[in-house]
């Protein structure tokens, strides 16, 4: 079981647990991206483990109707053990998911990993889009009810300009993200100002120049971002969506629901430690925040 501290940013171990939590995100119009935790396996065995389970919850989650997604991560689904294994993986688990009407999330890891996960996400965007609404276009949220995946991308990697351009017209969505792997600095911006100049110019960029089957995703709880986010949106009408973390600025995130298309990145899994302790790494008020929740003061 999950002791109470750590309860604030992993949702339970157990598949049933997520989906209690994103039944009560749902009752507050916040949506939810569910991620197994798992990581970097060097052995077929926990990979195709972790996909049945994959494959397993986006059949729940259609059958409760609840307004869910997951997120995968390369590393989960057998890039460790070749781009081949990893395509073969995430395949299934993606065939699956569109045969249930449920969107597919492929998080980003470091630099080494960057063009496998392309190219992979551009292949099956292609393969998974369902084509365009009756007015010619077609919202996030309908992608989503037809499935479809879409992509991490980081705004700390120098080379994400020429990404996203390349990915401007790929029928799938990018979650924008600052970048949470610390890469060397011939790949990447290291100061927190340039991180935030590069992630406001890809969010221009995508509003102005996006395909209308290309999805933007706000992945960020930083105020400043979503604000501009949003003076984008008002200015060129295009539709987003925002995604935070679960258990990070909860009440801006229900607030954020009430007007905007709202998700929180659920995690869950019996491999919570490593993930609770980065939470805590990256922000030492989070363990002030969850010690908190546990004494009610
Ligand atoms: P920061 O730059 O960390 O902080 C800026 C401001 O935001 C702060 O000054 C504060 O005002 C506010 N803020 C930030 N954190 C908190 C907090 N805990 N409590 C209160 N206020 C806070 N990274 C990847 O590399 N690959 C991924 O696939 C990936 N997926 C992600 C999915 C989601 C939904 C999210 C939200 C993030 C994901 N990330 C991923 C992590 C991301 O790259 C950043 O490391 C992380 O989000 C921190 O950057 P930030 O933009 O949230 O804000």
């Amino acid at each position: 079981m999950i002791p109470p501290i750590a309860s604030r940013f992993v949702a339970g171990e157990t598949p049933a647990e997520a989906l209690d939590h994103v039944r009560t995100l749902n009752e507050r119009n916040v949506r939810a991206i569910v991620n197994l935790l798992g990581e970097h396996y060097d052995d077929r065995v926990p990979a195709e483990a972790d996909a049945a389970e994959y494959r397993a919850l986006v059949e729940d989650i259609a059958g409760s109707n609840l307004e869910a997604c997951i997120s995968v991560k390369p590393s989960q689904i057998g890039l460790d053990l070749g781009e081949d294994v990893f395509r073969e993986i995430l395949d299934e688990i993606v065939e699956t998911a569109a045969e249930n009407g449920v969107f597919v999330w492929i998080d980003m890891e470091d630099h080494t990993t960057t063009d496998a996960t392309l190219d992979a996400y551009e292949d099956l965007a292609h393969e998974h889009y369902g084509g365009e609404g009756s007015d010619g276009t077609r919202s996030s949220s309908e992608q989503w009810s037809d499935g479809g995946v879409g992509v991490c991308i980081q705004a700390n990697l120098k080379r994400t300009r020429e990404d996203v351009e390349r990915l401007a017209d790929v029928p799938g969505k990018i979650r924008f993200v600052k970048g949470a792997y610390d890469e060397p600095a011939e790949l990447a911006y290291k100061d927190k100002a340039e991180v935030n100049r590069e992630y406001k110019e890809l969010l221009a960029y995508a509003f102005e120049n996006f395909d209308e089957a290309a999805g933007i995703g706000i992945g960020s709880h930083d105020p400043e971002m979503i604000d501009y986010a949003i003076s984008l949106h008002e200015e060129h009408g295009r539709e987003f969506e925002i995604q935070m973390l679960m258990g990070v600025r909860e009440d801006a995130q229900h607030e954020l629901a009430e007007e905007y298309e709202m998700w929180q990145y659920v995690p869950y899994g019996g491999r919570w430690k490593s993930y609770f302790y980065r939470r805590v790494m990256e922000r030492k008020e989070n363990l002030w925040f969850a010690l908190r929740a546990i004494t009610g003061r």
